[in-house]
């Protein structure tokens, strides 16, 4: 008799396209329908945001919360436009706000996050374990510090029956607050201990998910080993080496129909991994749109990312002359910190000709980009997965990456043997330095000018798999694992 799939609670902050800030959004947008397609029943739970309740079809009240702490509040039930099943919390007094869902305009972290996101997790786990109505699931996958204490509530309302994974997508947002908030969110102070929440005589969100889960994922291999190290454990090391045996990497996958030459309505010309000649008008229309000097044989690098000394953009910043005096340009979209921000818009006003800069979130933008540019840069200190470098392989764009985390996981190095065999699919360096840096743009621009090698670099980045299918299939045996 062939065997039930589990139901699954997918438990998130973002989804993709209803709210999203960076890669999370992704992954929980694309992961649920790819196990939609070998037959798993996923649903994902949302903070009931307005961009999110007004994004779903279908949208029907499942319960109101009569008992719930903040007026008004109830479960909503709905689909997304590509026929993705969403439960969204909403409780118009915690998550009736536009914007970043974390933050204020002014970049400060909003003042109830704690108690919001606690309710959200333990309404996570009650709904999971059945507390309103007929629905209930047979597995919670929590993401992040966010949905962090779903296993934390598991474990106080006791259902054994409900298993619980948990997955980091970024160990250094560990949601730390006040030890105080634990009587505001309703968990006892028994919890408050070294191998439970207490973190520095502190909460993390995170640690719970890290201390109660039944197993622990993050997203890549390499990233799973670095994480269990002191050096780049962030304070978790030793919790993450302890609890090893349930611990793992599972690479992410991009959409691949959000993410598509073929049939992306945003970008000028279409193109496959099959015949990619169009590309080069890509590049051409984007040239002339940012006002840059319209040059086919100029190589056009790229940046589409948060502006942050993780993602090694600090080190980037220093290096634009280098780019622009051997003869590439470069394009950049995103934000962050203002002092990267403020250098490589100085570096646009120089040389408007050659560098384009535009600060903020453009998600058509992006797609342009990806399009356009022969090579982005990912110059990243730490990188859980990344997926901007799957999004460039996956338009022709050669990635520049650091040697760590998913991004050691997912990209072949162009070095001699490589270029050699023909499995090259971009360039990496280590260790993570100004010095180290410049070497892989010169190398880059060697590279470029042999017309062939960059072709074939291109070819074989367009020919990489960077779907779900491969990873939902190991989450997929994942859940069945702990059933
Ligand atoms: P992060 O650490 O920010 O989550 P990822 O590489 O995992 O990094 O995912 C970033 C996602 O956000 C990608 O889909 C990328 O295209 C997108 N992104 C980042 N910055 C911007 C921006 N300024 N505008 C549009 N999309 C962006």
């Amino acid at each position: 008799m062939p065997q039930k799939k589990p139901s699954i609670l997918c438990v998130a902050s973002e989804c993709f396209p209803l709210i999203k800030t960076g890669g999370l959004a992704d992954v929980v947008g694309a992961l649920p329908l790819a196990l939609t397609q070998l037959g798993v029943d996923v649903t994902v739970f949302l903070p009931g945001f307005p961009s999110v309740l007004s994004g779903l079809e279908k949208a029907r009240t499942l319960i109101k919360l009569k008992t719930f702490p903040a007026p008004n509040s109830r479960l909503i039930k709905g689909i997304t436009q590509s026929g993705l099943k969403i439960i969204a919390l909403d409780a118009p007094d915690l998550f009736n706000f536009n914007g970043n869902p974390y933050q204020t305009a002014s970049g400060e972290d909003r003042p109830d996050n704690a108690y919001k996101f606690a309710l959200f997790s333990k309404t996570a786990a009650e709904l999971a374990a059945g507390q309103y109505g007929k629905t209930k699931f047979d597995v919670i996958h929590a993401h992040d510090w966010q949905a962090g204490l779903t296993s934390t509530y598991l474990k106080i309302i006791g259902d054994r029956r409900v298993k619980s994974i948990f997955t980091i997508h970024n160990l250094a947002f560990q949601g730390v607050f006040p030890k105080t908030i634990l009587s505001e969110i309703k968990i006892p102070q028994t919890f408050m201990t070294s191998d439970g929440l207490e973190y520095w005589d502190k909460v993390s969100f995170l640690k719970g998910g890290v201390s109660f889960s039944d197993r622990i994922t993050t997203v890549s291999p390499t990233y799973a080993l670095e994480i269990q190290s002191d050096s780049d454990g962030m304070g978790f090391g030793g919790l993450l080496r302890a609890r090893g045996n349930v611990l793992s990497g599972i690479l992410n996958g991009i959409d691949t129909d959000v993410w598509n030459p073929a049939t992306d309505p945003e970008i000028t010309a279409s193109f496959s991994a099959k015949d990619f000649s169009q590309k080069a008008k890509n590049k051409a229309a984007l040239q002339k749109k940012l006002g840059l000097r319209v040059a086919p044989k100029a190589p056009l690098f790229s940046v589409v990312s948060r502006l942050t000394t993780q993602k090694g953009l600090d080190l980037l910043a220093n290096q634009v002359d280098q780019i622009t005096d051997l003869g590439g340009q470069l394009v950049l979209l995103g934000s962050g910190d203002t002092a990267i921000e403020a250098k490589f818009k100085q570096a646009a006003l120089q040389n408007p000709k050659e560098i384009s800069v535009t600060i903020g979130y453009d998600e058509p933008f992006a797609h342009q980009i990806q399009a356009s540019s022969d090579a982005m840069f990912i110059p990243s200190r730490f990188e859980p997965c990344g997926l901007t470098q799957l999004c460039a392989m996956r338009y022709g764009t050669v990635p520049i990456v650091g040697r760590v985390g998913g991004l050691s996981d997912t990209i072949i190095d162009a070095n001699p043997m490589a270029l050699a065999s023909n499995v090259a699919t971009g360039l990496q360096f280590s260790p993570i330095n100004t010095h180290m840096l410049a070497a892989t743009i010169n190398r880059s621009f060697e590279l470029y000018s042999q017309a062939k090698v960059w072709k074939s670099l291109v070819q074989n980045c367009l020919n990489q798999d960077v779907s779900w299918d491969r990873s939902a299939q190991l989450y997929l045996d994942l859940y069945t694992s702990v059933l």
